[in-house]
């Protein structure tokens, strides 16, 4: 193989498009029928929504499940369950997608971001750190296919009587200590968006271990009627209507029958990277915590700047020009996005109420900067990374991997 790289003229690493398939090809389209032909897509009424919680009440081992329209709304779910209210703190992690803190800001409590270590995950110890007298719960994030240290943060859980959420939604088949990533906390909050390991579009599950959680969650996902529980469907509290509806229901049987599939295959095809890159000075690839099982949904590389030549921007323009699908790492983060920044929450209000929860009623005001965080800031500024996809082919992982040697040693200091 040529040497040169595509960046200065020379040949592609990667010639071939990435693998691509159309992931509906289970029993998808014969459920969507069977659904239909119920005469009712209202999951109350309907059998597939309740065949989708049960499935997923086998895959967790947890015995309660309430169905949802979103990853988001799951966190959200979550967060009800761990009893957050206005003014109290929820400490969880920058690096992660917004629906990790919409839940905590529409409840009027203030997202509080705590260190991670280069797996990407906190330490106990960085989590206690943030910890004041107004934290109320804690949001693992098990982020890329990658489980947190939940033996860590469990026991910190238990010693300072915090409730833990678990934000599943980039984690199916995860496991930590042989344990699926979902069932350590009081909420498992499980994403079917179009882009996770398995899809209805859009869609969520909260796994939950407690029976007055559980009618606790799933009335408030469905305006409080008390549907479930023997109720008098007249709304005797606040709830909002996060329905899933016969549709996504039976979408997400069939998906769930190929789950274990899908993150096996994830699981092989991101193994298929680490040889190659093992050797490369000055470059890690990113692992799970000891104990983890790595279900890829995507991955990352960070690098010592002072091995290259070159920034980490122009490492990523090179490997973009050898065909390669890999952008930088920046985007996880969302201390620099402009509600963080700005912390103009709502902009429609006057000044005096746009900020909340980010300003307080009783004064208190929280702001937010890469200063608090800087082994996340350092990770932001030396990583690079891809997406994993099940239809990618064996041939795409080990170009990627060719490509990705070619580039880093071409520009080895
Ligand atoms: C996708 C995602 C969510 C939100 O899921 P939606 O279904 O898109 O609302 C939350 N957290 C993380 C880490 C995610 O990747």
């Amino acid at each position: 193989m040529s040497t040169q790289l595509a960046i200065d003229g020379g040949p592609k690493t990667k010639t071939t498009p990435y693998g691509s398939h159309n992931r509906f090809q289970g029993n998808e389209l014969d459920y969507l029928r069977q659904a239909l032909e119920q005469g009712t897509l209202f999951y109350g009424h309907g059998s597939w929504v309740k065949r989708a919680c049960q499935m997923m009440a086998d895959y967790t081992g947890r015995p309660y499940v309430v169905p949802c329209t979103s990853g988001s709304a799951a966190i959200h779910l979550g967060l009800i369950a761990a009893g957050i209210g206005p003014g109290d703190e929820v400490i969880t992690t920058p690096n992660t997608d917004s629906g990790t803190v919409l839940g905590i800001i529409e409840e009027g409590a203030v997202p509080v971001f705590c260190d991670c270590g280069d797996h990407l995950q906190p330490t106990a110890a960085a989590i206690e750190a943030k910890i004041t007298a107004r934290t109320r719960a804690i949001v693992v994030v098990h982020l890329a296919g990658c489980p947190a240290p939940m033996n860590e943060i469990m026991a910190l859980s238990q010693a300072r009587n915090l409730p833990v959420v678990e934000d599943v939604a980039q984690s199916w088949g995860t496991t930590f200590q042989g344990q699926r990533a979902g069932t350590f906390g009081i909420a498992g909050c499980f994403s079917t968006n179009d882009f996770k390991h398995i899809s209805t579009g859009d869609g969520g599950f909260v796994a939950l271990a407690d029976e007055a959680l559980y009618r606790r969650v799933s009335n408030y996902a469905d305006k409080h009627y008390d549907r479930l529980f023997g109720g008098a469907l007249m709304q005797a509290h606040h709830g909002l209507n996060y329905r899933m509806t016969e549709l996504q229901g039976a979408v997400a049987a069939a998906q769930l029958e190929q789950v274990d599939g899908v993150t096996a295959r994830h699981h092989q095809l991101g193994e298929l990277l680490r040889p190659e890159i093992g050797a490369i000075p000055g470059l890690r690839m990113l692992a799970p915590v000891p104990g983890g099982y790595n279900t890829y949904w995507w991955t990352a590389w960070f690098i010592e700047p002072q091995s290259f030549r070159v920034t980490r921007d122009r490492l990523v323009e090179a490997l973009r020009a050898e065909g390669l699908a890999i952008g930088t790492y920046q985007r996880y983060d969302l201390i620099r996005s402009g509600l963080f920044q700005q912390r103009v929450v709502r902009p429609w209000l006057d000044d005096a109420r746009r900020h909340y929860p980010f300003d307080q009623p009783d004064g208190r005001s929280y702001h937010y900067s890469h200063d608090q965080v800087p082994n996340h800031k350092r990770l932001l500024d030396t990583g690079f990374m891809m997406s994993i996809k099940a239809w990618h082919t064996d041939a795409d992982m080990c170009e990627t991997a060719a490509g990705i040697r070619k580039v880093l040693t071409a520009f080895q200091a």
